[in-house]
């Protein structure tokens, strides 16, 4: 089984839960940069006071933030046996960054997992979620940020081959079927 895994999807494509699943049945560290960034701003850390701004926004923080976040949580003994990356890399630079950083550890992604969602499905399903920086148009923002800069990412990997695309417009169920049997 694949235990290098990145997840590709726009804001509320599911990434998160269906991260939490593959990492809990297979016992390998879930690595949110999302949520890393949220705690950082709940415990008003250095790296929170600086990204809050930019997060309430719908904008991407800064790569000189995330790089280094990045460097650091890969470095961690829970992440030499495998990891799934969810929220990073969101833009060409940092997937060039990882291709970097993976190398110098002696790694490289298995499989990378594009779940596909179409934009009025995502703002309905995030309009529900309700997540602090869920109202509408910061909603926008992100999706717009998503196709600008997060998309390009997807034919970054399309062209070195290790891209599954997987339709996350289904269930829960289903989708982490499908996912199950990409990675198997
Ligand atoms: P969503 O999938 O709903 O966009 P995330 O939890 O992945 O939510 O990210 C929330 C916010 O955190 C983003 O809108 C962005 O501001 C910031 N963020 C997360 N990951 C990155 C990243 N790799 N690069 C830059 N900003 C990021």
């Amino acid at each position: 089984m694949a235990k290098r895994l990145i997840f590709l999807g726009p804001p509320g494509a599911g990434k998160g839960t269906q991260a939490q699943v593959l990492s809990e049945n297979h016992q390998i560290p879930h690595i949110s940069t999302g949520d890393i960034l949220r705690a950082a701003v709940t415990n008003q850390t250095p790296l929170g006071k600086q990204a809050k701004d930019y997060m309430d926004r719908g904008e991407l923080v800064p790569d000189a933030l995330i790089l280094s976040l990045i460097q650091d949580r890969l470095s961690y003994e829970d992440a030499g046996n495998g990891w799934i990356l969810d929220g990073f890399p969101r833009n060409v630079n940092q997937a060039v960054f990882l291709e970097k950083l993976l190398s110098e550890l002696n790694q490289s992604a298995d499989c990378v997992l594009n779940l596909e969602v179409p934009d009025e499905v995502l703002v309905e399903r995030l309009l529900t979620r309700k997540r602090k920086d869920d109202n509408e148009s910061t909603i926008r923002r992100r999706l717009e940020v998503y196709h600008q800069d997060t998309v390009p990412v997807i034919n970054f990997y399309q062209d070195k081959e290790t891209l599954q695309t997987i339709d996350g417009n289904k269930s829960m169920e289903e989708v982490s079927e499908s996912l199950s049997a990409a990675i198997a």
